[in-house]
């Protein structure tokens, strides 16, 4: 299987060179040239399986170079006992037609795990392929939950190295403290004077210098990224979407061929994107309903067809979906059009106005796959007492996103296909807001909050959030912006 940037389609490479190099070169985003299929028996066949040999299923036929047996090792590596659910990726079914994929049982208690596992081993095996013999070493610029999930991904991972950089006062207590006390003897993690897009900015800069490039590999290191952009981040999603299927059917929610609904709280349209390539894999998919917070660029996009960032930015209480720009999108539009010209053309719009629009064709073949709705932050936490209050299931205020615009969707449409929310985070990653939307006190410090909300609940919170406070923090390192090159110059020294 071969892959080539959504901006030119004339250099094809392997999936490993793909995972390797991250960005294509001409700055477009690394799609397969087609999609395997999987037929109903092949997805009945699934059905039968656990989570590792269903990822294995899914993933093996794009990675052409890799043998099956290698890909199930992969994936029985990457999803073991560090999740804390025996299903890694379970469904809970709260009624008749309704279920929430929980993604979030790995070490960070949130969906980016379920990715971050599995490309650390993805990008190592994918260099050993390719004969590179350099180690790897991964910068990280975060605004707290993908720093702490890669630092997990890639702890005592051999052959890597990882250095996260966060801004000193943009980031919550708990998230703060998750990163100061991750442990592993190849990882190290820095505080930037300034905010995320400083930090962001800083990690940046460093890549486009070649010079610094130079150096590190005198010191047999090459760097690189493991932002979502990468297919190595892409390629595990997928799998999650016909395991949720599985479990549906076996669950007696559906006929094994019928349809059901997927609704995705986004942000940077990797996971909802995900679930659309296994609908094009054969996966019996009505639609996907994207849900958005208040910052709802796409929420206007899918109805409108023109992507304008040029909005007022929100802080919200699901800030992993406060984003502009949604970067995966672009793979959606060349799968769409299948044509490079018009993508670049997009994406050159976008960067220069702030603005471009899909015409009328592109419209249309994207609604008639996909809805989309928005809700707000007080909208989230009426969607969490309301969950809690009607089936004693608690959510996080990402998940009440989706769920509520999956209420507004079936109120609007009539539409009751059975629906998955797809659900991104526990709800002990964003204690305050939860023990709020419960009519509970929230003022104290991130880490006892956990308990309170347990003593509230009766939930219990995942092991790696009610340990944290006795942790002792071991990275104390806070530079300027200018000085995040030296920080890496030295780590790589170490
Ligand atoms: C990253 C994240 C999202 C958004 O996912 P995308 O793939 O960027 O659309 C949603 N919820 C949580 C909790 C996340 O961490």
């Amino acid at each position: 299987m071969d892959y080539f940037s959504t901006r030119s389609a004339r250099e094809k490479v392997g999936a490993a060179e793909a995972i390797i190099r991250g960005l294509a070169p001409d700055g477009g985003l690394y799609v397969p040239e087609r999609f395997p299929q999987f037929s109903a028996e092949d997805i009945a066949a699934l059905g039968r399986l656990g989570y590792r040999e269903r990822a294995a299923r899914v993933m093996a036929p794009f990675l052409g170079e890799f043998s099956a047996e290698e890909v199930a090792s992969l994936c029985s590596a990457a999803y073991a006992d560090n999740f804390d659910s025996p299903g890694t990726a379970p469904v809970r079914f709260v009624d008749e037609n309704t279920g929430y994929l929980e993604l979030w049982h790995g070490p960070t208690s949130a969906f980016k795990d379920m990715a971050l596992q599995m490309l650390p081993r993805l990008l190592t095996a994918s260099l050993r392929k390719r004969g590179v013999e350099l180690g790897v070493c991964i910068l990280v610029a975060t605004s707290g939950d993908t720093g702490k999930a890669a630092l997990e991904g890639f702890a005592d991972v051999p052959g890597t190295k990882i250095i996260v950089f966060y801004p000193r006062d943009g980031v919550s207590d708990v998230q703060r403290l998750q990163m100061v006390t991750q442990a592993g003897s190849n990882v190290n993690v820095c505080a930037v004077e300034g905010n995320f897009d400083d930090a962001q900015a800083g990690v940046k800069r460093i890549f486009s210098d070649r010079a610094f490039a130079e150096l590190a590999r005198g010191k047999g290191w090459f760097l690189s990224s493991a932002n979502s952009i990468n297919w190595g981040r892409l390629l595990p999603q997928i799998a999650y979407y016909f395991s949720a299927y599985c479990d549906f059917v076996n669950a007696g929610l559906i006929a094994p061929g019928e349809s059901m609904n997927f609704c995705v709280p986004t942000g940077n349209f990797g996971n909802i994107l995900a679930g659309w390539m296994a609908k094009r894999m054969g996966l019996p998919v009505e639609r996907f309903i994207c849900a958005s917070n208040e910052n709802n660029v796409l929420t206007d996009f899918i109805s409108t067809g023109v992507y304008d960032r040029r909005r007022e930015f929100h802080l919200t209480n699901s800030p992993s979906m406060d984003i502009l720009v949604s970067s995966n999108l672009e793979r959606l539009l060349y799968f769409l059009t299948g044509d490079c010209g018009k993508v670049s053309g997009w994406m050159a719009q976008l960067s220069e106005q702030g603005r471009y629009e899909v015409g009328e064709e592109t419209l249309s073949k994207i609604k008639s796959e996909f809805s989309a709705g928005f809700c707000t932050g007080d909208g989230a936490l009426a969607e969490i007492a309301r969950v809690w209050a009607e089936h004693g299931y608690l959510i996080d205020t990402h998940t009440a996103v989706a769920s509520a615009v999956l209420s507004a969707y079936r109120c609007g449409t009539g539409d009751d296909t059975p629906a998955a929310v797809v659900s991104t985070a526990s709800p002990y990653k964003f204690c305050s807001a939860v023990l709020s939307a419960l009519g509970e006190n929230a003022t104290a410090p991130g880490h006892e909050l956990i308990g309170r909300l347990e003593g509230v609940t009766g939930v219990p919170a995942p092991a790696n959030l009610a340990g944290l406070a006795g942790r002792g923090e071991r990275f104390t390192l806070c530079v300027e912006p200018e000085g995040m090159a030296a920080a890496v110059g030295e780590f790589l020294s170490e």
